[in-house]
């Protein structure tokens, strides 16, 4: 996007959070006020409360969301899904893949400031805690220069304290997602002599926690992260971003000094509040996390100077060029309606899916038996029970004047496991008039019919000629 009128280009070289001599440039953010700012609190809100709440929800006595990847269990919302749906959750992570390519290309790097676990806890919880303890950013810098005095000891220590607590706390929460809760619990009860593995895991996942939110912070989302990364690849000049509108506001100047001036004032209230220390008039950059608190800090001013808002606002790079308002084009229209067929797609398969997936095939290698008054065909059966508990299964046949004998007594659907067994289809010789018969099998959860199967019987060649 072009930028300012001195077309100084220079930003583009280097992170803003990396000095010329390769030190660690801190982020002093001021605290944002606004209606963007507004939203953001209460979508944050809920998020972190179902993050934090959701593990101890139990439905029918399991975990809410569970993914524990060592026992390759995985709960969501309250369903199990076991190795056998492998296939839904493979098409579950194609879908995201698209999805997350598609409304990047439309709605740019929206999920990075508004949903992104990393910017709900360092903007949310770590950064108010610190605007809490050390104040505003100008008192924030006065104490890092300030010696070690007793003030800034205690300051230090609480501060320090308070997110090592969080990081605890949220470690706890990842683990009780991947081992589940009452699994953690065990672990604190029995204490680091009984589960020391267990605590060591503990402990590094809450440093690792604590070194990100206390030290490593928005270089998170402008080095580390690799969707951030992907941003030049992904954006384009009408996907949606946070962009100043540099037709109106440039040249910018302090207010009413000379005619000609644009409608920045060149207050640096956008600047100040970002959380990572950019410049966003300079045009669309890689470390623009689309938090819109700059969108909130101009309007705020705009509004003072008595200017219309919107300096700042949301919109693609076409659109401001063009001076004109952002409309979803032809091509984001597409793209919305694919990410909608593909949401849909995979939120009726998992509706679809199943407690219980029978297979049945003939036994391989055989054709039929005859005995005294009958024709009979042999069957494999294979049962998947996905649900929670164990229960007999009987199979009946829904058509036809057939009966079915189980081989090797009752058939027991055991709990998240594969059954096998096999069975015998009988049809009276009086009642075969074809060597190739459909028949459909019933499968029965004790008198509930839950599944029915078309298969053939199948009995000798002479029959087709009477
Ligand atoms: S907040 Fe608005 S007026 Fe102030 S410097 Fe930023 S763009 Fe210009
Ligand atoms: S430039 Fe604005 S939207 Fe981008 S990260 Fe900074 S404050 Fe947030």
């Amino acid at each position: 996007m072009k930028n300012n009128t001195d077309e100084d280009t220079s930003f583009r070289d280097r992170l803003t959070t990396v000095s010329d001599e390769g030190d660690r440039v801190w982020v002093y953010a001021k605290k944002p006020k606004g209606n963007f700012y507004n939203y953001r609190k209460i979508l944050a809100f809920f998020l972190l409360a179902f993050l934090f709440i959701a593990p101890h929800i139990k439905v029918h006595g399991e975990q809410f969301m569970l993914f524990n990847i060592i026992e390759r269990k995985f709960v969501i919302f309250g369903v199990i899904f076991w190795p056998q749906d492998f296939h839904l959750f493979v098409l579950a992570m194609i879908t995201m893949i698209v999805f997350v390519v598609l409304f990047t290309v439309i709605y740019g790097r929206l999920f990075c400031g508004w949903v992104c676990p990393q910017t709900i806890f360092m903007e949310f919880i770590f950064r108010q805690i610190e605007w809490l303890i050390d104040g505003n950013p100008q008192a924030q810098r006065k104490l890092k220069k300030s010696p070690l005095n007793a003030e800034k000891v205690f300051k230090r220590l609480l501060k320090h304290s308070i997110y090592y607590l969080i990081s605890l706390i949220i470690a706890f929460t990842f683990l009780s997602y991947i081992l589940g809760v009452e699994q953690v619990k065990e672990f604190i009860v029995a204490g680091p002599a009984a589960n020391m593995g267990g605590f060591i895991g503990i402990f590094v996942f809450s440093f690792v926690f604590y070194f990100i939110f206390g030290w490593f912070r928005e270089q998170v989302c402008t080095i580390a992260c690799p969707y951030g990364r992907l941003q030049g690849v992904m954006l384009d000049n009408n996907s949606m971003v946070v962009a100043y509108d540099y037709l109106r506001g440039e040249p910018r100047g302090p207010l009413n000094k000379n005619e000609n001036q644009g409608d920045c004032i060149a207050c640096q209230a956008c600047v100040v509040v970002c959380p990572t220390g950019i410049d966003i008039r300079n045009g669309t950059q890689l470390e623009c996390i689309n938090c819109t608190a700059c969108i909130d800090a101009c309007d705020a001013v705009m509004t003072r100077v008595k200017k219309p808002k919107g300096l700042i606002r949301l919109a693609s790079e076409t659109s401001i060029k063009e001076g004109k308002k952002h409309k979803l084009n032809t091509r984001a229209i597409a793209y919305s309606v694919v990410l909608t067929i593909l949401i849909s797609l995979v939120a009726y398969l998992f509706s679809v899916r199943t407690d219980i997936e029978t297979t049945i095939l003939r036994a391989p290698g055989t054709l039929y038996q005859e005995t005294e008054d009958s024709y009979t065909n042999l069957y494999n059966i294979e049962i998947v029970n996905k649900s929670r508990e164990e229960f007999p299964i009987s199979v009946k046949l829904l058509d036809g004047n057939g009966t079915i004998q189980i081989i090797g007594g009752d058939i027991t659907a055991k709990k998240g496991e594969l059954t096998k067994s096999m069975f015998l289809i009988l049809i009276k010789k009086k009642d075969l008039h074809s060597s190739k018969n459909s028949v459909k099998i019933g499968i029965y959860k004790e008198d509930q019919l839950i599944e029915e199967i078309p298969s053939t019987f199948v009995g000798p060649n002479k029959l087709d000629r009477k």
